[in-house]
């Protein structure tokens, strides 16, 4: 899921105090699960911002929606009514939701309430951790299921440098395993070390956002 955790408060009351009326928007997908942009997390921040807003003495409305999913405009346009009513929105749904409310109600302005970080999978209560960085060109088929891209601090793809400890953990953080030594454990488990001799040429980062704005093209789904 994407993940994505709450601004510092008095970086969104320094956005919020020049306004009258705001709409505090969030998403009911991935921040819902990490527990920073669902209808709890909305209803739980909405008051904070008024009492700390109140507190410098500002006097401001706000007014609260959750969209199932902040980044597809059939939900997006849900809005429209409340959005006529606000000078400003903060959202608190991922950048993508942030951009498509910026998109849709130009001229209104838009605040991320939220951090947005990482592509992630829940490992424990409490605990989120790095599993994709969208890179456009998977090779989870040739590193065991394991992504050096995301998983190593220095996105190794030929295997590991030369300072994995010694009880399997990263060199950069002792509380991060080495994804090459969980790589070359499972394929030691299927027999198939000799895989991970095989030199792997550069990868063509060209499909990642390193190769500029990206835009993703189905044309079997385009009318
Ligand atoms: S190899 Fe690329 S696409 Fe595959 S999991 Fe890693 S970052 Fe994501
Ligand atoms: S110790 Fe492992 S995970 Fe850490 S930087 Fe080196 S190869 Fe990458």
């Amino acid at each position: 899921m994407i993940f994505a955790e709450w601004k510092p408060l008095d970086e969104l009351i320094d956005k919020l105090k020049i306004h009258r009326k705001v709409l505090l928007v969030g998403c009911a997908t991935c921040v819902a699960e990490c527990a920073a942009g669902g209808e709890k997390e909305v209803e739980t921040l909405a008051p904070l911002l008024r009492m700390a807003l109140k507190k410098q003495d500002h006097s401001i409305e706000i007014i609260t929606a959750t969209l199932e999913k902040q980044c597809e405009w059939e939900f997006v346009e849900q809005l429209a009514q409340q959005v006529a009513e606000v000078d400003a929105i903060m959202s608190i749904a991922c950048g993508i939701g942030v951009q498509a409310l910026a998109e849709r109600f130009d001229p209104v302005v838009v605040y991320p309430g939220v951090n947005t970080s990482a592509l992630t999978i829940r490992e424990e209560a409490g605990l989120w951790a790095a599993r994709c960085a969208a890179c456009g060109d998977c090779i989870l088929g040739e590193t065991f299921g394991y992504c050096p891209v995301a998983r190593c601090a220095k996105s190794l793809l030929n295997g590991p440098c030369g300072g994995t400890r010694k009880d399997g953990k990263c060199e950069v953080n002792e509380e991060v395993d080495c994804v090459w030594n969980l790589i070359v454990e499972r394929a030691d488990e299927r027999g198939r070390l000799e895989s991970l001799s095989k030199f792997k040429k550069a990868k063509d980062w060209s499909n990642s956002s390193h190769g500029g704005p990206k835009r993703v093209i189905r044309e079997d789904l385009r009318q």
